[in-house]
């Protein structure tokens, strides 16, 4: 007897936000408020957290260009400033002096 063949694609399709699930922010039992009203704990949190790099580069790219109050809480252990301050199109652009020989 033949093998019937497969008539379902494999199941390939990315899914980039996968590791969310793995953060400690999105478990059972974690209040999601402290993100916004508790930063201290907030900091603790994501201190501690398995996908804290993953989180820190997806906050950083989504968040790019933003004013630090149209950001929220604490995300990826950093502050809404904080993440304004380490986005490069904040970045004050560094100009060099003129040479006083010319
Ligand atoms: S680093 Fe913090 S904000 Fe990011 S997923 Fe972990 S607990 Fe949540």
């Amino acid at each position: 007897m033949r093998d019937r063949p497969v008539r379902e694609a494999p199941d390939t399709v990315a899914r980039p936000l996968d590791w969310q699930a793995d953060g400690l922010c999105t478990q059972p039992g974690v209040n999601g408020d402290e993100f916004f009203d508790d930063p201290v704990t907030a900091r603790k949190t994501c201190k501690t957290c398995p996908v804290l790099d993953t989180c820190r580069s997806w906050i950083l790219t989504v968040e790019s260009g933003l004013r630090h109050d149209r950001r929220g809480g604490i995300v990826a252990g950093l502050s809404a400033k904080e993440r304004e301050g380490l986005d490069p199109k904040f970045r004050k652009p560094t100009t060099i002096p003129d040479s006083e020989e010319n």
